[in-house]
């Protein structure tokens, strides 16, 4: 055996994702799967459609490789909810997708969760599972949660029950205890939440079963995952406490790490748990989706190039594609500015992209009001982070050291708990 690799798996919103990398971060094979579209009863069988990704990617692996894979983790969207057998695994029912809401369940939530908890969104896993509690002829006793991550890391595993404490937050889980908090303990429904473990952990030995069908080796481990987002966070390998990352994408979103927790359901923030230190986070409806409604990509990068980034522009926009903002400012009437428009249309973008660089400054500052550690570099992701001249523009308004991230895929940091998890030095 040569060199031992580490596999990271990506199941996002768009399709599937794999990364293998080395133990020093360097990418030895990468590869992208569409969901296929698997139909049950005229509806998308999203659980088959995963299992069917999952098992098309570890066929993509090139065979000569497969031996060399150490260890496995996997990262999925945030609060997508499966509700299993306990015994099979099998799901009782179809999965709850992230961005599903079930207000049904919000006021039961709110009555026994403490106030702006993060599991009172009708969103949250927590508004899922006693959604599905409250069905008449749920098949109660033998049900068992799983995130999706969980559920995809089970089938790979083989041991029922086990989740990450980044999957866990919305359904309740403190991460800074270590447990399921006593309001929680005591629902009847509590019976199904699983047992958590801190993300990147060895879980068991890939089954046996799969090592053979695909030539994985016996001592391959499988470890605990975590979200999505989580994971393009520790892509950038922001691993110090004052390391950030900005997302500029169709929004613009921050996660800084951070020694303090916090969390403000006004502002939508809150902290997820990275061992000893806690990721803060907040998202603004401002970014890229607003660049969007004037320029093409390609308008973006010609007008960008002319203007000039040590120049501050006078202009001063509130850049929205509609009413209402929650971070840095938590105003749901807060109107869209986007005048007055100069003739010029390079002026008109540095005015937007300067604006939106002052929003961004505002948000490390509201964090840093909030009590988390005060940010020392940001790293960039997303469409908006190729854009030098906003670098620029943002390092001015920042007053910070601002780069682009060198990677910034979810399977990368995937790939990077697989590394944390596998035995070092053997
Ligand atoms: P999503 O959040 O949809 O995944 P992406 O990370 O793919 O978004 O980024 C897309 C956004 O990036 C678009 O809204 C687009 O306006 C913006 N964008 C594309 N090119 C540039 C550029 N050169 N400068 C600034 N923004 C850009």
């Amino acid at each position: 055996v040569g060199e031992r690799l580490y596999l990271g798996m990506d199941f996002g919103t768009s399709g599937a994702r794999y990364a293998l990398i080395d133990k020093q971060g360097t990418i030895h094979s990468e590869g992208k799967r569409e969901y296929p579209v698997l139909m049950s009863d005229e509806k998308m069988d999203w659980v088959r459609s995963w299992r069917a990704a999952l098992f098309s990617l570890l066929e993509d692996i090139p065979i000569h490789l497969r031996p060399l894979v150490a260890s496995i983790s996997i990262d999925g969207t945030s609060a997508t909810t499966l509700i299993v057998d306990s015994n099979t695994g099998e799901p009782l029912w179809r999965p709850f997708l992230y961005n599903e809401s079930c207000p049904d369940a919000l006021p039961t939530v709110k009555s026994v969760a403490p106030a702006n908890h993060t599991v009172c969104s009708g969103s949250s896993t927590l508004c899922k599972l006693v959604s599905w509690w409250n069905i008449e002829g749920s098949n109660k006793k033998s049900a068992l949660l799983l995130h999706q991550a969980d559920w995809l890391l089970w089938l790979l595993h083989g041991k029922l029950g086990v989740s990450d404490y980044n999957n866990a937050l919305k359904v309740g889980y403190d991460p800074a205890s270590d447990s399921y908090p006593s309001w929680l303990r005591s629902q009847p429904y509590s019976q199904l939440l699983p047992s958590v473990i801190a993300p990147g952990t060895s879980i068991g030995n890939l089954k046996e079963e799969i090592r053979t069908q695909f030539g994985f080796q016996e001592d391959c481990i499988v470890c605990a995952g975590t979200t999505d987002s989580i994971a393009a966070f520790l892509a950038a390998r922001a691993a110090q406490p004052g390391k950030a990352v900005t997302s500029l994408g169709s929004t613009l979103a921050i996660k800084l790490l951070s020694t303090t927790r916090i969390d403000d359901a006004r502002f939508g923030v809150y902290s997820h748990r990275l061992d000893d230190k806690w990721l803060v986070g907040g998202a603004s409806n401002t970014g890229g989706a607003v660049l969007k409604q004037f320029f093409t990509d390609e308008q973006l990068q010609k007008l960008s190039e002319q203007i000039n980034p040590m120049e501050a522009s006078p202009l001063d926009y509130y850049p929205l594609k509609a009413v209402g903002e929650r971070f840095p400012v938590a105003d749901p009437n807060l109107v869209p500015r986007l005048h007055p428009r100069p003739e010029s249309d390079v002026e008109y973008l540095h005015g937007i992209l300067e604006s939106i660089a002052h929003i961004e400054a505002k948000a490390y500052n509201l964090l840093k009001d909030l009590g988390a550690t005060q940010v020392e570099e940001v790293l960039t992701a997303g469409g908006g982070a190729k854009n030098e001249k906003w670098t620029k523009i943002r390092e001015r308004v920042l007053g910070l050291p601002v780069s682009r991230a060198k990677q910034t895929e979810a399977a990368y940091g995937a790939a990077l708990l697989a590394l944390k998890g596998a035995p070092h030095d053997s």
